[in-house]
């Protein structure tokens, strides 16, 4: 049995799934804000209750939203309660198991690359669109973590010379949340969707409007989807480049943009070696799910 727990800010969420990665059980409680002997409580409380239900003791694995650190602690902005603290040991020794943890978009590309249909693809590479840009990158079954834990966070990559072409040379280069400025998550995410519009026409209009304006043939709108598609066809390409990956799959909230999966296959090749052929393009399938199965499966490779 795998057990993955996704745990976010507000909310923890534990998924049980047996060796077919079928989900058999599932819970979600609140977060225990700034108490890590609660949290950690929670946690082994949640564990405890799937071997209850299993007859077992499943293997643990968690997604966070940070960076599990050399020294085995965590840096969790968003979960203050486990920021810094040697999470994975402490919950080891309650738990009387191993305990892997795992940056939350790097489990939503495993959760992916072991799709029933994508588990051939050797290499994934994981790119969410959300209110900012992250990723990650799956070689053979498993996560491709790098020294840092930081491998995949492509939304801290720079703005390519390409895209200025696109956007003009006096783009303003955006501070970004990580304190540099111009990282592409500022124009191709969700968010940058949204900031790219107002910047060009001086007006603010949600995602979702601005997608429907140009449903309709709106030809403001129509001329941002073609920009913004351009600009994500050039930063998009770039990876492709570095990373030659099997399979793209794209999640977060600009993932159910249908244009996506028609225009990134035109417009790639330009960006791209010519010898080089396109990847498979495709929506995430997982949703909501996808943070629970990567962390369940981040011991299907070496557990199994
Ligand atoms: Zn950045």
């Amino acid at each position: 049995m795998y057990y993955g727990f996704d745990m976010g800010g507000t909310k923890i969420e534990l998924g049980v799934f047996d060796a077919k990665r079928q989900r058999l059980w599932q819970k979600r409680v609140s977060t225990p804000r700034d108490d890590y002997q609660q949290l950690l409580a929670v946690l082994c409380d949640l564990t405890h209750e799937a071997d209850a239900f299993c007859g077992t003791q499943g293997a643990v694995g968690i997604g966070i939203p940070g960076l599990p650190n050399e020294d085995g602690t965590l840096f969790t902005a968003n979960v203050p309660a486990a920021m810094g603290q040697p999470l994975p040991r402490d919950l080891s020794l309650l738990i009387g198991r191993e305990v892997r943890v795992e940056n939350d978009a790097n489990c939503f590309t495993l959760s992916e690359a072991w799709d029933d249909e994508f588990r051939r693809y050797p290499t994934v590479l994981g790119i969410i669109l959300g209110t900012g840009v992250g990723g990650g990158l799956i070689v053979d079954g498993k996560v491709l973590s790098g020294r840092n834990s930081i491998a995949g966070e492509f939304g801290h990559l720079r703005l390519p010379v390409d895209a200025l072409e696109v956007l003009g040379r006096d783009i303003p280069r955006v501070a970004c949340g990580c304190g540099h400025y111009g990282c592409i998550e500022n124009y191709i995410s969700g968010r940058g969707f949204e900031w790219m519009y107002s910047h060009f026409y001086q007006h603010d209009l949600p995602a979702q409007r601005i997608i429907a304006h140009y449903q309709a043939g709106e030809p403001q709108a129509v001329a941002h989807v073609d920009r913004f598609l351009d600009v994500l066809a050039i930063c998009l390409g770039n990876l492709l480049t570095i990373i030659d990956p099997h399979l793209v799959v794209i999640g977060g909230g600009l993932s159910n943009f249908a244009v996506l999966y028609q225009a990134l296959p035109q417009r790639l090749p330009a960006h791209l070696l010519r010898v080089a052929k396109l990847p498979r393009i495709e929506q995430a399938r997982y949703g909501d799910a996808g943070g629970v199965r990567g962390a369940a499966f981040l011991n299907l490779v070496n557990g199994n």
